[in-house]
C-alpha cells in the first residue's frame, strides 16, 4: 500500500506512477505528491528509504556577520554548495535515483545545463545504474568534467537546453529508462532543506530568498515548510522571495501578469537559472501567495557586484546564480529591514570560474626576478585588478601606472599603433600591458632595422630586403619566401649570419580581435648554438609584429651568449 498519491497540481487528477512521473496524463500539468497523513518525520515517496551515503551531513546554516552589520539586517546563509557535488540538487538526485532503482529501470536519463547532470551522474554511478546526460554544446567545462568522471554517457547536443529536453524525452521512451529532471520526485528530495533549516535555526526566519530558474527548488522549499507546519514542527512559514536576473525572468513576469510566461530564449551570466520555460511556475506562484512573498529581478551588474561582495565579506565563493538573493536584498533593502533573512546559496563558484576570469583584468606572466615582481606590485596593477572587477575595462585600463621605463615603452607602443590609425580594444590593451610587464627592462637592442621593403615576384614568391645597423656596421640582405612574413624572417636569418648567427625555430601569430585592423601578437623563438630564446611583440601590422619579436629574441640571445 502506497502512503501517497501522485496528484496533478493543476486539475487534481490522480496519476498512476507506472504511467508518469512527469506530467499529468489528463491535462499536462505538473504533479505533486500528497501524503495520506502528516508525520513529524519527513516523508518520502519510496517503499524503503535508504540512507543517503553520499550526503552524510546537513549543510551549514551560518550567520553572515559582516553583511548583517553593513546593511543593518540580520542575514543568514544556507550553504547548499556544501553538498557533495557542489550544489543543492543532490537532495533531489538521491531520491530520483532511489526511485529509478525501485521501479527496476535499466538506466536513468536527463537533460541539464550542468549542475543536475553532475549531481545525477554522481548518485547513479554510486548506486550502480547507468546514466545518460543530454547537455547543450556550450556547457561549462567543470560541470561536464563531473558528469564524465562519474562515468555518465555524456551526450553533447547541438542546440540549447530545450533541444536537449525534447531529445531526452524521446530517448526515455526508447527503452526502460527513468526520465529524471525537474519533476515530482526531485521536489520530494529537495524539500528536505526546509526540515533541515527548521532543525538548525534558533529563531524563525521572516524571509527566505531563493534564486529561481525552473522554480522546482522554490516549490520544494515551500512544500517542505508546508508539510512541517502540518506536522506541527513550526508555527509559521517565512515569506518566500523569488529572485531572477532581469534578462531571464519569465517567473517574475508571470507573477505580475498572473499567468505563466514562456520566453523564446533567455540569456544571463547566471546560467543555472536560465530557464525560458519555467516548469514549476505555478508552484512558485502559490508559494508567494500563501507566504505573502515577493518576486524581484536584479541586473547583470548587480549579480557581479554581489558575487564579489559575498566572497570578500564572508569568504563564500558561489556561482553567479547564488548572488541573486544578496543582490535582491540590497536593492530592496527597505522591504527587508527588521526581518531575519536567509539567503539560499545554491552552488559553488569553482565549477564556472570563467565568469570571474571574464570580469577581472588578467594577471600577466612576470619574469623570474624579484625586482621586477616588486616593480609590478608597485605599478598599481594588482590594486586595479581588485577595484575593477566587473567594471567596464576601458576606463580602468587608463589608470595603470608603470615604472617610468616601462611607462615609456607602453606609450611607445601606443604611439606606434596610434600612428597606424587604430584604436585598441580592451583585450588588445591588456595584451600590450602584459607584453610590457614581460619585457626585460635591461635589454639592449644591438640590432636596429632601419628599413625594409617587400616585393611581389611574378612566380608567386615574395622578396624582402632588409637594411639594418649593428654597432655602427650597416647590414643589408634580401630573401625570397612564400609569404611576406616568411620572406622577412628569412632575410633576418641571413642578415646576422656573419656577426651572430641565429636560426628560426618557431613562430606563432595570435590575432586578438575580429576585423581587418586587428592587433597581432607575434611570438618568435630563435636558437644560437643550441640555446633558445623567445621574443614577443604586437602590432596591427603582421610584418612589424614579427620583426619586433625577432629582434627581441635576438637581443636576449646576444646579451647572454655574445662575448
Ligand atoms: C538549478 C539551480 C538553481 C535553480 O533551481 P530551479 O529549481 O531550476 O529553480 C539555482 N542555483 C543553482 C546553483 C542551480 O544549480
Ligand atoms: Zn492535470
Amino acid at each position: 500500500m502506497r502512503t501517497y498519491t501522485l496528484s496533478c497540481f493543476m486539475c487534481g487528477q490522480e496519476n498512476s506512477e507506472d504511467l508518469t512521473n512527469t506530467y499529468c496524463t489528463a491535462c499536462g500539468g505538473v504533479l505533486t505528491v500528497r501524503y495520506h497523513g502528516s508525520s513529524p518525520a519527513i516523508q518520502y515517496p519510496l517503499e524503503t528509504v535508504a540512507t543517503d551515503e553520499l550526503r552524510t551531513q546537513p549543510t551549514e546554516l551560518r550567520k553572515l556577520h559582516n553583511l548583517s552589520r553593513r546593511y543593518g539586517i540580520e542575514i543568514w546563509g544556507k550553504l547548499e554548495y556544501q553538498n557533495p557535488s557542489g550544489c543543492f540538487k543532490d537532495r533531489g538526485s538521491f531520491i530520483e535515483v532511489q526511485k529509478a532503482l525501485e521501479l527496476n529501470r535499466d538506466a536513468i536519463c536527463l537533460a541539464s545545463t550542468g549542475n543536475m547532470a553532475a549531481s545525477v551522474a554522481m548518485y547513479a554511478c554510486y548506486y550502480n545504474i547507468p546514466c545518460y546526460v543530454f547537455v547543450p554544446e556550450n556547457t561549462a567545462e567543470g560541470k561536464l568534467a563531473q558528469a564524465s568522471i562519474y562515468n555518465a554517457t555524456v551526450l553533447r547536443i547541438k542546440g540549447d537546453f530545450s533541444a536537449c529536453e525534447q531529445l531526452c524525452k524521446a530517448f526515455a521512451r526508447s527503452g526502460n529508462y527513468y526520465l529524471a529532471g525537474d519533476y515530482v520526485f526531485r521536489e520530494e528530495g529537495q524539500k528536505s532543506v526546509s526540515y533541515e533549516i527548521l532543525h538548525q535555526q534558533e529563531h524563525d526566519f521572516d524571509a527566505v530568498l531563493v534564486p529561481v530558474g525552473c522554480g522546482t527548488n522554490f516549490g520544494a522549499i515551500h512544500k517542505g515548510y508546508h508539510e512541517a507546519l502540518q506536522a506541527g514542527l513550526t508555527k509559521k512559514i517565512p515569506a518566500l522571495i523569488c529572485v531572477q536576473p532581469e534578462t531571464s525572468s519569465p517567473v517574475v513576469e508571470g507573477i505580475f501578469k498572473r499567468e505563466k510566461v514562456i520566453k523564446p530564449s533567455v540569456t544571463t551570466m547566471a546560467t543555472a537559472v536560465a530557464a525560458a520555460d519555467p516548469i514549476d511556475f505555478h508552484k512558485v506562484q502559490k508559494g508567494i501567495e500563501e507566504t505573502d512573498g515577493r518576486a524581484f529581478t536584479v541586473t547583470e551588474s548587480d549579480i557581479l557586484e554581489s558575487l564579489q561582495e559575498m566572497a570578500v565579506s564572508e569568504g563564500i565563493f558561489t556561482e553567479p546564480a547564488c548572488a541573486l538573493p544578496l543582490a535582491a536584498l540590497k536593492k530592496e533593502q527597505r522591504w527587508f529591514t527588521g526581518k531575519r533573512c536567509l539567503l539560499m546559496l545554491t552552488g559553488t563558484g569553482l565549477k564556472d570560474t570563467g565568469v570571474v576570469a571574464r570580469n577581472v583584468l588578467p594577471s600577466p606572466v612576470l619574469p623570474n626576478d624579484v625586482a621586477q615582481v616588486i616593480d609590478f606590485i608597485e605599478s598599481g596593477y594588482p590594486q586595479l585588478q581588485r577595484e575593477s572587477f566587473g567594471k567596464p575595462r576601458d576606463t580602468v585600463l587608463t589608470q595603470i601606472r608603470f615604472s617610468s621605463d616601462k611607462q615609456e615603452r607602453f606609450e611607445d607602443y601606443l604611439n606606434r599603433i596610434g600612428k597606424k590609425g587604430k584604436t585598441l580594444t580592451p583585450r588588445e590593451t591588456e595584451a600590450i600591458q602584459t607584453l610590457v610587464f614581460n619585457d626585460d627592462s635591461d635589454l639592449n637592442f644591438p640590432l636596429k632595422v632601419t628599413d625594409y621593403t617587400i616585393l611581389m615576384r611574378k612566380n608567386g614568391l615574395v622578396a624582402a630586403s632588409v637594411l639594418a645597423d649593428m654597432g655602427g656596421t650597416e647590414l643589408e640582405t634580401s630573401h625570397e619566401g612564400v609569404g611576406p612574413l616568411d620572406a622577412v624572417l628569412g632575410a633576418m636569418d641571413k642578415l646576422t649570419a656573419v656577426v651572430f648567427p641565429v636560426s628560426l625555430v618557431d613562430h606563432a601569430l595570435e590575432v586578438l580581435s575580429p576585423g581587418t585592423n586587428a592587433l597581432v601578437v607575434a611570438s618568435i623563438t630563435l636558437e644560437h648554438n643550441g640555446n633558445q630564446a623567445q621574443g614577443k611583440a604586437a602590432s596591427p601590422d603582421v610584418i612589424e609584429a614579427g620583426l619586433h619579436a625577432w629582434i627581441k629574441a635576438f637581443a636576449v640571445l646576444h646579451k647572454r651568449y655574445a662575448q
